[in-house]
């Protein structure tokens, strides 16, 4: 099931993504050498008191040219439509504007839980201004503090209160997969080609809005599939959908459903900048990735140019050496046939559990052949390894001092690992503990 989603509207300069960054920030693991993955954010996970969800500034999603009134319409609207719970951000330092009349207008029109906030209350002074916004018409005003970080638990309270509770289903145990890129690359098509060459199951279940654009299907080996659509193809038209980030938006709610993300690339145009974005959001979300490189059928090929192609990748896509590449063509239907079965293995590498003894063997063979590094005459010293998570599958390293882990030897031991295990399609994460 999917976490809850919590989207913070308001006009510009109220602090919304100061808001944002204070709820998230401890949270969001920073990939420094991914370009685009930590610039600009407006969509990360956060939890509180157990409760896992997922955010959405709003004010980061860029309307292009629009006026003024028509880019926050726009994201008050998307705040409607893709969130559970909306945070209605409004400032003491400037009281009630025509501005935040006009928001609270069009988030009259949602039933959805609006919780109105009113930031910049510093000190305690400051409290007597939050009466006014009682007249924006959201019940009690939340005083809260970005800078200084006051309120924030009391407001992540009415937060996670206003969740709709969900009745326990039962894990759906089919390969969620989704198609991620650019816009124009070929995602439609690809997914009417999947679905035109298997046989799609008709579900009278009733789903959430959210989850009721899925697609289930079945290959001929009886494998159940969830294509989790990206849904920049469902809403076509509308002025935001034309934006970047609001297509990087929901690439990256489809991201966090899959188990199994295939990064489309077009041959046709190669490699763009926007490409490793999106390719960024899925590695660092800790998603299976295939990078499926369409419109093959486009290309004057000879012997080389795959090879070619695929060095090229490798050299732009470097942290993502772990994803099978394969070339297809949604137009011709060339090599489509096997996308499934490799969506498959690699969901279930990306699932692959190690037992601790046969961990243990390999980790130990690896520092019999390569010594461990030593620091100003101390050595690293590693004592156990075991297996702490699967998706993606997560390895904690017992040693004496985990600052004498270098960089270089953690990569040397992810390595004897992908060596000794398939883990083909999944990043796998690493994590020194002190050995008490
Ligand atoms: P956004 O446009 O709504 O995302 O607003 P920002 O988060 O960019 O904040 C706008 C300005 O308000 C920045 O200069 C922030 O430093 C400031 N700001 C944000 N939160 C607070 C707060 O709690 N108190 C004060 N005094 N200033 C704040
Ligand atoms: P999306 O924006 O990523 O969903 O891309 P679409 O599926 O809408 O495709 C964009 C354009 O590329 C359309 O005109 C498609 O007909 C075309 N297209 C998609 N896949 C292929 C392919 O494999 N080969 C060729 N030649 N054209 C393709």
């Amino acid at each position: 099931m999917a976490n809850p989603v919590v989207a913070i509207v308001g006009r510009p300069n109220v602090g919304k993504s100061t808001i944002f960054n204070r709820i998230a920030g401890q949270r969001i693991s920073i990939v420094e050498d991914i370009p685009g993955v930590t610039r600009d954010r407006i969509y990360a996970k956060s939890e509180w008191m157990g409760q896992k969800f997922n955010m959405i500034d709003t004010g980061g999603i860029d309307i292009g040219d629009e006026p003024f009134v028509t880019q926050i319409t726009e994201q008050a609207q998307i705040a409607i439509e893709e969130a559970d719970v909306i945070v209605f951000l409004v400032s003491a330092k400037e009281g009630v504007t025509d501005a935040d009349e006009k928001v609270a207008r069009i988030l009259y029109q949602t039933d959805k839980p609006v919780i109105l906030a009113v930031n910049k209350v510093d000190n305690p002074e400051l409290r007597a201004e939050i009466y006014d916004f009682y007249s924006l018409g959201f019940g009690d005003p939340v005083p809260v503090s970005g800078t200084h970080g006051i309120g924030t638990g009391d407001l992540l309270d009415l937060i996670c209160k206003a969740f709709p509770k969900r009745e326990a289903v039962t894990e759906d145990q089919t390969v969620k997969f989704s198609f991620i890129g650019r816009p124009n690359v070929g995602k439609s098509s690809l997914v009417n080609a999947i679905l035109g060459e298997n046989r799609v199951i008709v579900s009278n279940i009733e789903g959430t809005t959210r989850d009721a654009i899925d697609t289930k299907f079945v290959t001929e080996d009886d494998t159940e599939f969830t294509m989790i659509d990206t849904a920049g193809i469902r809403k076509k038209g509308k002025v935001y959908e034309s934006t970047e980030k609001y297509s990087v938006l929901r690439a990256l709610q489809a991201i966090d459903r899959s188990d199994v993300v295939c990064v489309v690339l077009n041959a046709e145009e190669g490699i763009r900048e926007q490409d490793k974005h999106v390719a960024g959001y899925a590695h660092e979300a800790g998603r299976g990735i295939i990078i499926v490189v369409n419109k093959w059928d486009t290309l004057k090929k000879d012997n080389h140019t795959m090879k070619d192609f695929e060095n090229l990748i490798r050299q732009e896509f470097q942290y993502l050496s772990y994803a099978p590449i394969i070339f297809v063509s949604a137009k011709t239907k060339q090599r489509l046939a096997n996308l499934p079965a490799l969506i498959k293995r690699v969901n279930a590498n990306h699932e692959r559990r190690i037992a601790s003894a046969v961990l243990n063997d390999v980790v130990m063979d690896a520092i019999a052949h390569n010594p461990t590094p030593t620091d100003n005459g101390k050595r690293l010293r590693v004592y156990y390894a075991t297996q702490v998570a699967v998706k993606p599958p997560t390895f904690v390293i017992f040693v004496n001092d985990p600052e004498l882990m270098h960089f270089s030897y953690e990569r040397f031991l992810e390595n004897q690992i992908r060596a000794a295990f398939d883990f083909e399609g999944t990043p796998i994460h690493l994590i020194e503990r002190r050995r008490k």
